[in-house]
């Protein structure tokens, strides 16, 4: 169906021509040039000097390359949050491995500290330590940091963070993405900036950088003829994509200021009514407000809803269903507490892109009040 008013339209800075332009004026129309490197050094800049970016195609991609750095192998056990996109899960299994569905925490929907402490001790017991952990920023709201990698340290098991949907967002004043051993990030169309499709892996080691590189482009050694030790992809951002980010990120600060007074413009207009609530920012925690998602009473009110915005042309959409929910994984171990399935339940996204103007955003109040 085609909508008037999407959930998270990409949202041009006026810049993206002028980039490009510049990129096929140069003919870098490859996935290397100028605007690559600057597209990553803008990627740094932003996370902080002691990171490396390497830009990719997707997020996707981004989170594949995370666990090969990882070492992860056919037969490892990955723990994941099961309240996330696909996207988290799928480059863990096209690995071989086998991922440990863990449910979230009511006060940021993130994984809880609880269960994944549970669950790294079944493995262990087991005999079977997790290789990994896929801790997840839903929605933009940083996870329980202080308390995760304290789990994760005592284990000694490595954190690949998904800050897919939390450009921007931070975390006691560091931003996410570069909390974990590795970070990643999408640049998806659907995401607070865009490349049109891309994504970035954080490492804090130039070492690691190089090896993401090579890995993305088919792992070619240093040789003038084309020899191959190791199998590789080709995941490089292409410099077109780079020049259509830089553009984005020069207002992405204005797009997170947007993004949260959407959100705060839905809170203060809705919070109370019949039950609806939204999630608060705890202390120390910086969300991006990626989406602004609103919690209902139950899903006949979150559907009847739903479908009152969609005859008027505009597009909301229930919280992600749980991995350990999905057709595809729910055959897989998980360790749940029923908070990601009510988040499913009962959660509506809402309109959240950055374009949206107050008078649009009194309609979409006005149908949510009529319809509660
Ligand atoms: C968007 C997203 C991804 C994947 O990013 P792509 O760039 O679309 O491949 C991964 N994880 C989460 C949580 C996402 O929202």
């Amino acid at each position: 169906m085609a909508f008037q008013i999407y959930v998270s339209p990409p949202h041009p800075s006026g810049k993206e021509l002028t980039y490009l332009t510049e990129a096929v004026n140069q003919n870098w129309i490859a996935p290397a040039g100028p605007h690559l490197s600057r597209f990553e050094t803008l990627v740094e800049t932003y996370a902080g000097s002691a990171y490396y970016a390497t830009a990719l195609q997707s997020g996707t991609a981004a989170l594949h390359l995370g666990l090969h750095l990882l070492g992860l192998s056919q037969g490892d056990t990955v723990l994941c949050q099961s309240l996330t996109f696909v996207a988290s899960v799928n480059p863990l299994v096209y690995m071989g491995a086998t991922p440990v569905f863990i449910d979230s925490e009511p006060e940021t929907w993130n994984m809880c500290p609880d269960l994944l402490e549970q669950a790294i001790k079944e493995q262990l017991a087991k005999g079977k330590k997790p290789k990994a952990i896929i801790a997840v920023h839903v929605y933009g709201m940083p996870y329980q940091a202080a308390e995760i990698h304290s789990i994760a340290k005592k284990y000694d098991i490595p954190i690949l963070e998904d800050a897919a949907e939390a450009l921007g967002s931070s975390y006691q004043g560091k931003p996410c993405g570069t909390l974990g051993d590795f970070g990643v990030f999408s640049f998806n169309g659907n995401k607070i900036i865009t490349t049109g499709g891309g994504g970035v892996l954080i490492t804090k080691a130039m070492k690691s950088k190089q090896e993401a590189l090579k890995l993305a482009t088919q792992a070619k050694e240093a040789t003038p003829y084309f020899e191959h030790k190791q199998l590789g992809y080709n995941y490089r951002m292409s410099n077109l994509n780079a020049a259509v980010g830089c553009a984005q990120f020069e207002v992405l600060p204005q797009y997170i200021a947007k993004r949260r007074s959407i959100f705060n413009y839905y809170r203060t207009a809705l919070e109370g009514i019949k039950g609806i609530s939204f999630l608060p920012e705890p202390t120390g925690f910086f969300s991006n407000r990626w989406l602004s998602v609103m919690k209902t009473n139950s899903t006949s009110q979150r559907e009847r809803i739903r479908k009152k915005l969609a005859a008027a042309y505009i597009e909301s959409r229930p919280v992600w269903k749980p991995m350990h929910l999905q057709p595809l994984y729910q055959h897989q171990k998980a360790f749940t507490n029923g908070t990601s399935a009510e988040c499913f339940e009962k959660g509506l996204c809402l309109p959240s892109g950055s374009q949206l103007s107050e008078q649009q955003l009194d309609l979409i109040i006005k149908i949510i009040r009529e319809n509660a």
